[in-house]
């Protein structure tokens, strides 16, 4: 069937960034900084993706154990500005303790717990005073392709459809909604059989009493719960497929964020197999609670503050660049000429069918579940966000071209956010195609906006220690 649809242009601009999360919060920021018009176009109600609209309120990937910077930049400011305001905690590793509550092992201690409200109100300032223009509640629906460029986005809210014409595209959406729309190519899932990693329908509590559960977690060393799941297995009390329990405090500290269902068979690239996520998700959160409740100390009196509004998809689509960033890689612990930023995170992808199992490739492509060593950070090579044929289009965040493991890594929000300060940066130097930027140009700017690019200043960074 075919459709056709006449609609008003808006005013052009140098730099249309589709997706408001990390990645695509950062990259406009960057854009606005280097003298480019921009518009965010944001599908849901608040700015910050997965952080705020997901209620995965923990910034991840960026700062060493130790409490140093790895990802640098954008994301050390916003950082900063958020704990400023009340709105985020900078953890200190405590002394004493084998756990901590932002999430109950020591080296979770770099994470940046958030409010996710607070944030959202800071994207709001930050977009404001940067003078990018940004719609939310408007999705990106088509890209408009005159030979190898996107000449606009066609954009969807209340008011209609609308083209906006574009000098440079970041598809921040985080599924490569606009490379694939475009016509680039991307793959989605496994090779083998395309299943993606479980997603979550994350929800917060409050009223959970941290210092009862802390006791519980230092004195028996069960961080996860594993051995009393076991057992409520063994009673036909816990049904689920996962065998840990995920939480972490935040700001508030009677609040948590409960990370712990993982829903398998899910698309997030599927209209009717999301609302299936939602519809599962919403049943497993009052079940988890329930359980929660009556098996875990702290969580007595626990009560939902809020169940998230957009589903936390890990995987969908990758970008097929002309590079691709390996496993192989990432165990040689390789350089790269064109590093924009490093993720200091490790392999976390789970398995499609087997929630709990972080299942590796190794580069003989034979499967085992015992631990690939890679180096302990992660390097972001600025071509694995090129995607091919559109030369004027960059992708960010979780839709980069790497071998599926190394999602693990690089999914995580500080390097998205450090990919979109770089895409946003690159986007002033395109005069036709990202693939033209110069590496060095790009790099020496991001080192003039406090970016982290080199190894060699890379705070050293100890093995991380699981008790
Ligand atoms: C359950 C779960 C737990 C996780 N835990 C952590 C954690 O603790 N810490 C951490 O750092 N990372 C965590 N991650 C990973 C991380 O949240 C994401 O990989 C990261 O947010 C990627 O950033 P992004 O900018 O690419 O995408 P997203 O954060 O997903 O943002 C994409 C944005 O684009 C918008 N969008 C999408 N399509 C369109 C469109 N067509 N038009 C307009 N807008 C659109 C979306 O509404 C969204 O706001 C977790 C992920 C999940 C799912």
């Amino acid at each position: 069937m075919t459709y056709k649809k006449s609609m008003d242009a808006t005013k052009p601009y140098d730099l249309v960034v589709c997706g408001g999360g990390p990645s695509g919060c950062a990259a406009a920021l960057a854009g606005a900084r280097d003298g480019l018009s921009v518009l965010l176009i944001e599908g849901r109600a608040n700015l910050g993706g997965a952080a705020t609209s997901g209620l995965v309120s923990h910034w991840l990937g960026g700062r060493t154990q130790g409490g140093e910077w790895v990802v640098g930049g954008l994301f050390r400011s916003l950082s900063m500005e958020a704990a400023d305001r009340r709105s985020a905690l900078i953890p200190t590793l405590p002394v004493g303790v084998l756990y901590q509550p932002h999430g109950w092992l020591p080296w979770f201690i770099h994470g940046i717990p958030l409010d996710p409200h607070g944030v959202a109100r800071l994207l709001d300032d930050r977009m404001i005073d940067a003078g990018v223009d940004f719609l939310l509640d408007t999705q990106a629906v088509d890209a408009i392709v005159e030979g190898t460029r996107i000449s606009h986005i066609v954009i969807h809210n209340k008011g209609g459809f609308a083209a906006v014409p574009a000098r440079c595209v970041v598809d921040a959406t985080g599924d490569a909604d606009i490379a694939a729309l475009s016509g680039c190519g991307v793959r989605k899932g496994r090779d083998e059989d395309g299943l993606m990693t479980p997603v979550t329908l994350v929800f917060h509590v409050y009223g959970v009493d941290h210092r009862k559960l802390s006791e519980t977690i230092n004195r028996n060393r069960t961080p996860k719960f594993r051995g009393k799941i076991r057992e409520l297995r063994e009673a036909g009390i816990w049904n689920f497929p996962y065998d840990a329990f995920i939480s972490v405090q935040l700001v508030d500290d009677e609040t948590a964020m409960i990370n712990t269902s993982r829903l398998t068979g899910i698309d997030g690239t599927d209209g009717a197999s999301v609302t299936e996520g939602y519809v599962r998700g919403r049943k497993e959160t009052e079940e988890l609670l329930a359980i929660l409740r009556d098996h875990v100390p702290g969580f007595e009196n626990a009560q939902v503050k809020e169940v998230a509004s957009m589903l936390g998809v890990r995987e969908t689509r990758r970008i097929v660049g002309d590079f691709e960033l390996t496993v192989g890689d990432l165990q040689r612990d390789a350089s790269f000429d064109d590093t924009v930023g490093f993720s200091i995170y490790g392999w976390d992808l789970p398995d499609p069918k087997r929630p709990s199992v972080q299942p590796l490739v190794d580069e003989s492509g034979r499967k085992y579940e015992s631990r690939v060593k890679k180096s302990l950070s992660t390097p972001i090579p600025y071509r694995i966000m090129l995607p091919k044929p559109i030369e004027n289009l960059i992708c960010t965040g979780r839709c980069v071209s790497v071998e599926r493991d190394v999602l693990g890594p690089i999914r995580v929000m500080a390097p998205s956010m450090a990919m979109g300060e770089a895409a946003g940066v690159a986007a002033a130097m395109v005069r036709v195609a990202f693939g033209e930027v110069s590496p060095e140009a790009l790099r020496g700017r991001l080192r003039e906006c406090g970016g982290i690019v080199d190894r060699e200043v890379l705070p050293k960074i100890e093995p991380r220690v699981d008790p």
